[in-house]
């Protein structure tokens, strides 16, 4: 007993300064998740190629995901290195791996069945599970209906998870799930008949409905659910913190909002029947056309999409377009432009684009130097549509509201005053329509990031391509519309 106590009075110090140093080099050697990254100065993040999430487009990569992660990495002064994962169930084991990615940003729905396998931030957007139907088919309306039907789900996903508990009620349910495809090909097996239904994602709808024509929300399989950014499962909650930190401020200065509009707002700015009809316009009437918007694209040093978004908002792709006020064609050219841009016959589409080509470039070359791209293009959109007078009269009336006049932004705030007296009265070139230009850049703008992910050459070489299911792209063999448009 004696010895004991001595022993312990003896080496008590001792054992608690080895305690401390313990704790000490503890410490050291275990940084949280947060000061690992930072010392690394890298942020690695897992996420899937698919328009809602993260893609490659004329300016490098973009996609809702990337878009915020990069604004998450940039505010935290961190350089961003982004991983695929061929499917879920590989996202998921492959977060929180020694030198794998420390956060996944994929459109994840935040659901039981992954409460092991990760732990989610706050949610940064509400989605409604859709059972998807074929236009022209029965249109199910609750669970029972899809008994006997082919449904396809994406493996590993919370739809697959929501299928199964569903099975247990109604065990005559039948539905496969695949990792070999993405939500795009699901809604495209739906559009082409290959498969009956499928179960997705509000926000994946709103985003892909511009171009599967046939598409249909049979009805909302529950109820709402959260979209959340994942870490891997343990104590340290310093990443996410930090991450929940972030996503508050996003949704307070409104950045999330807008980035939820710009990603999932077509339907918004088209509206459904608008949706529907770009779709099918873009199935049956690009093809035809889309070699003399390349053509006339690369002669004149523009991105042909851009061409084609023009050729849309101007005339829906129809070569005998003809308005009340004498414009027409394809490109909806005045007489005068286009005899200015040599076009001798406005009815011929290729004449039509060409002259729109060149016009646009012609229109572009007189702006100020001081407007650079991007705004430039939509300066020189909106000179297209309203004339090059109008839009320096408004650009004036932007630097007198202490805006500035070589922002898009700015400028389109004003341009609807040039239709208003006080306004007009006061500017050189007088009254114009100065709404329409707005509406017309935005819906140019809308129509080209449609393209811009429909061409999107990394979607056309992907793996899903090659294992031979192909992805919606205007390139690819389309099925032809079999009375002529008009
Ligand atoms: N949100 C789904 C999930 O969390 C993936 C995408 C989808 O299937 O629509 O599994």
């Amino acid at each position: 007993m004696f010895a004991q106590s001595a022993f312990r009075t003896r080496y008590a110090h001792w054992l608690s300064a080895i305690g401390i140093l313990l704790l000490l080099g503890g410490c050291a050697e275990e940084p949280s998740a947060l000061e690992r990254v930072q010392a690394e100065g890298v942020l690695r993040v897992i996420t899937r190629n698919s328009p809602a999430t993260y893609f490659q487009d004329r300016n490098g990569e973009t996609g809702f995901e990337y878009e915020l992660v990069k604004r998450f990495a940039d505010d935290l002064d961190l350089e961003l290195q982004i991983e695929t994962a061929d499917n879920l169930d590989e996202l998921f084991a492959r977060l929180g791996k020694p030198g794998g990615p420390v956060l996944a940003a994929a459109g994840l729905v935040e659901s039981d069945g992954r409460q092991q396998v990760a732990r989610f931030s706050t949610p940064y957007l509400e989605v409604t599970p859709q059972i998807i139907y074929r236009n022209g088919q029965q249109r199910p309306t609750r669970p029972d209906d899809l008994l006997d039907k082919r449904i396809l789900v994406l493996k590993g996903s919370s739809h697959a998870e929501q299928l199964a508990a569903l099975k247990v009620e109604f065990p005559g349910l039948n539905y496969e799930e695949s990792a070999a495809v993405e939500v795009v090909d699901l809604l495209r097996m739906v559009d082409e008949g290959q498969i009956d239904l499928t179960l997705v994602d509000s926000n994946e709808l709103a985003m892909n409905q511009v171009y599967f024509p046939n598409v249909r929300v049979a009805f909302d399989l529950g109820d709402s659910q959260s979209l959340a950014w994942a870490v891997a499962p343990g104590e340290d909650t310093s990443l996410l913190d930090e991450v929940n930190a972030f996503l508050q401020r996003a949704q307070q200065n409104g950045s999330l909002q807008r980035l939820k509009e710009r990603y999932y707002g077509h339907v918004d700015v088209l509206g459904y029947v608008g949706a529907y009809t770009f779709a099918k316009h873009l199935q049956q009437r690009l093809p035809r056309y889309e070699k003399h918007f390349r053509q006339a694209a690369q002669v004149q040093g523009l991105d042909w999409r851009l061409l084609a978004a023009m050729g849309y908002q101007e005339s829906l792709w129809q070569p005998s377009a003809t308005s009340k006020t004498g414009v027409r064609g394809l490109m909806m050219l005045t007489l005068r432009t286009a005899q200015a841009m040599g076009v001798s016959n406005r009815l011929d589409p290729k004449q039509s684009i060409d002259g729109g080509a060149k016009y646009i470039v012609h229109v572009k070359e007189l702006l100020p130097e001081s407007i650079q791209e991007p705004d430039r293009t939509w300066f020189a959109l909106a000179a297209y549509n309203v004339g090059g007078g109008h839009l320096e009269d408004a650009r004036k009336l932007t630097e007198a509201e202490g805006l500035n006049p070589d922002k898009w932004l700015d400028v389109q705030k004003i341009l609807p005053r040039l239709s208003q007296k006080q306004w007009y009265s006061k500017t050189r070139y007088g009254y114009a329509r100065g709404g329409e230009p707005v509406h017309f850049v935005r819906n140019i703008r809308r129509y080209y990031d449609i393209l811009t992910w429909v061409t999107q050459p990394q979607l056309e070489g992907s793996q899903v391509a090659e294992s031979g299911l192909h992805v919606p792209g205007v390139n690819k063999t389309l099925p032809q519309e079999d009375t002529p448009p008009l």
